[in-house]
């Protein structure tokens, strides 16, 4: 039996295909009855997603993906149930979104000096409403023909060592922790599996993480296999964080897992949605308060 919980999807507030409107009507389409919607750095999707959400009767909670450096790293935090308009996330944000449009400018350089131009126009162009990505570079140089898919793309162009990838320095992990929790929410790791880390500083992540308050890491997440799902429920139960769920879903064809698709928590995870009050939301739709 599917989760009907999705705490974490992309709308064309970050990198997303769907609008905010588009992506929660998608997600009651799937049966989600509980959902984050937890852009990149920016939270002006919320409010109408919620509305939306409401009238489908789906449970919605704010939510954030903040982006984070941390030992040099880029990693992701997941903010759920924040206060989005709290002055200090607000602000945090605000110039985590600045750094983007610097760094933009840096990869449109970068990409200039191997005979590819006009990528910073032709990027914007795919981020009207929030936030500017790698993702909308991705698209540009797509459209270009440079690559013909994004997997390609981003192993061509955009990731570290290859020609359009300019380092940046993000948010520290405490600041994002920090914002999430004193506005309210729950901080979570995102994705885990996908930091290339080691076994030693993912150890130390967790570690630092939950010494700084800390909830939950995903443990069932569209970026992870399967056998990720079991080796993020074992670190979770050893550090005493809980779990979280959720698609990170994209849009139509550009996402590992749609909506409404995801596995249940191993048996043993602790929900990091365990006391939501939102969770009574399911209870006729056979969402379970514990993995079973
Ligand atoms: P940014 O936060 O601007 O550096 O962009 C990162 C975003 O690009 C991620 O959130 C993904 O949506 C997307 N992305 C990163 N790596 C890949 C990849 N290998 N294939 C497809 N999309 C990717
Ligand atoms: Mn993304
Ligand atoms: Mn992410
Ligand atoms: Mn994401």
């Amino acid at each position: 039996m599917p989760c009907l919980v999705d705490l974490h999807c992309h709308s064309t507030i970050s990198d997303g295909l769907l609008t905010p409107v588009e992506l929660v009507e998608h997600a009651a389409l799937q049966g989600v009855r509980v959902l984050a919607l937890t852009d990149h750095d920016d939270v002006s999707g919320l409010a109408e997603a919620r509305n939306v959400a409401e009238r489908h009767g789906i449970a919605f909670i704010d939510g954030v993906e903040i982006s984070v450096t941390w030992r040099r790293r880029t990693l992701h935090i997941v903010g759920l149930k924040i206060d989005p308009e709290y002055p200090p996330l607000a602000e945090g944000l605000q110039a985590i979104r600045e750094g983007r449009h610097t760094r933009a400018q840096g990869m449109a350089a970068a990409l200039d000096a191997i005979g590819i131009t006009g990528s910073l126009e032709g990027a914007y162009r795919h981020a009207k409403q929030g936030i500017i990505s790698r993702a909308h570079f991705a698209r540009y140089l797509i459209e270009k023909g440079h690559a013909k898919d994004m997997r390609s793309v981003f192993k061509k162009y955009l990731v570290k060592g290859k020609p359009g990838y300019v380092e940046h320095e993000w948010a520290s992990l405490s600041q994002a922790v920090n914002w999430i929790i004193e506005s309210g929410g729950v901080a979570v790791i995102a994705h885990p599996g996908r930091y290339d880390l080691g076994r030693n500083n993912m150890l130390l992540l967790m570690e630092e993480f939950r010494s700084l308050g800390g909830t939950a890491i995903e443990v069932v997440t569209g970026s992870h296999s399967v056998e990720q799902y079991q080796e993020f429920a074992h670190i979770a139960r050893l550090f005493g964080l809980a779990a979280s769920a959720g698609s990170d879903y994209h849009g139509p064809a550009h996402s590992y897992m749609d909506m409404g698709r995801l596995p249940e928590l191993p048996a043993g995870c602790i929900p990091v949605w365990q006391h939501w009050p939102e969770m009574d939301n399911a209870a006729d739709t056979h969402i379970r308060m514990e993995a079973h």
